[in-house]
């Protein structure tokens, strides 16, 4: 991560704006008390959006948000982010209309678009891509998924959602369930637990269980979690039961992945045996693993997940550009 050679502005910096000017490029960065400023700040941002809809803070800043990826949420989160802050966006959400259809490196393409802008926000296909790219900037970066690795930011939206759903993130018990392999989101969220205690219930097929490598990354944080395949298991004592799509795009063999999809589908039965306060958080697009039938159900949080995705990447911006 670079910590040196920064060429942005200092606005009313504070002493602690340890993110002004980093890339963010995994959850490995954030301690304790860097994810209660993040929340305290989105909480903040989120006050600014209610009461005045947007403000001046980032007026002047131009964020640059390029998407190898289908994105929906992430995406246009970020672009609204930037909006309500007072700063510009430059947007390439299809790549294949850009030079990248000609042959353009990815460094190449990252190093042209931070000349015009002072914040990137990057998805793309492989894992790694956000670290690589960042090699090459002096701008910062913000990892928004890359293939099946980390997706940093959707973690910290939501634990912030966890925390509002809850009322607290603090020995909380959450089920991931899924594709915990090739789930980012779920690579994300398992190295934060630890930090408030949590207890992670890992639901899925075996064939897509948690990878090793973030296993042994909990282990080391001292994470508590139990690994299930039947989703009764743990279903009656959950605070928040996470779920997750199938991730069709990563499987090498279309026949691997229609032996797994559908394994787990929410229906209204299913929130039958849930606790009358848990919370269903999904960080979507859902295809069949939750029933429509259950969006009415209060408990059925995932809508109001994507709304603090805003004010957390309001939160981000603000930081990264030194102004939060
Ligand atoms: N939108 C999330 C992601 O980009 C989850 C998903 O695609 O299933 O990882």
């Amino acid at each position: 991560m670079r910590s040196e050679g920064t060429v942005l502005p200092r606005f009313g910096a504070s002493p602690d704006d340890k993110f002004r000017g980093k890339h963010i490029l995994s959850v490995k960065q954030f301690d304790r008390s860097d994810i209660d400023r993040v929340l305290r700040v989105a909480h903040e941002m989120r006050t600014v959006v209610d009461v005045v809809g947007s403000i001046d803070l980032l007026k002047g800043c131009v964020l640059a948000n390029l998407f190898y990826e289908p994105s929906t949420r992430t995406s246009s989160s970020f672009i609204a982010a930037m909006q309500r802050l007072g700063g510009d966006v430059v947007a390439i959400n299809e790549v294949r209309y850009s030079s990248v259809a000609k042959g353009e490196t990815l460094e190449d393409t990252v190093r042209t678009l931070e000349a015009y802008a002072d914040v990137m926000v990057l998805r793309h296909h492989e894992e790694g891509a956000a670290a690589r790219a960042a090699s090459v900037m002096r701008k910062p970066l913000i990892n928004a998924g890359d293939g099946a690795g980390e997706h940093p930011t959707q973690a910290l939206l939501d634990l912030f959602t966890m925390r509002e759903e809850v009322g607290r993130l603090e020995g909380i018990e959450i089920a991931l369930v899924g594709d915990l392999k090739y789930g980012r989101t779920v690579h994300s969220l398992a190295r934060l637990a630890h930090y408030y205690d949590i207890t992670l219930r890992l639901v899925s097929p075996p064939s897509l269980a948690m990878p090793a490598s973030v296993l042994a990354d909990m282990d080391a944080l001292g994470t508590k979690y139990t690994v299930h395949e039947s989703l009764d298991d743990v279903l009656g004592s959950l605070d928040i039961l996470y779920m997750t799509r199938v991730q069709k795009e990563r499987f090498a063999n279309i026949a691997d992945y229609e032996a797994v999809k559908g394994s787990y589908v929410i229906t209204p039965k299913t929130m039958s045996g849930m606790r009358a306060n848990t919370a269903l958080l999904h960080p979507f697009p859902r295809v069949d693993e939750i029933d429509t039938a259950v969006d009415n159900d209060p408990r059925a949080a995932y809508f109001r997940e994507i709304a603090c995705g805003m004010v957390v990447r309001m939160a981000l911006l603000a930081m990264v550009l030194g102004r939060a």
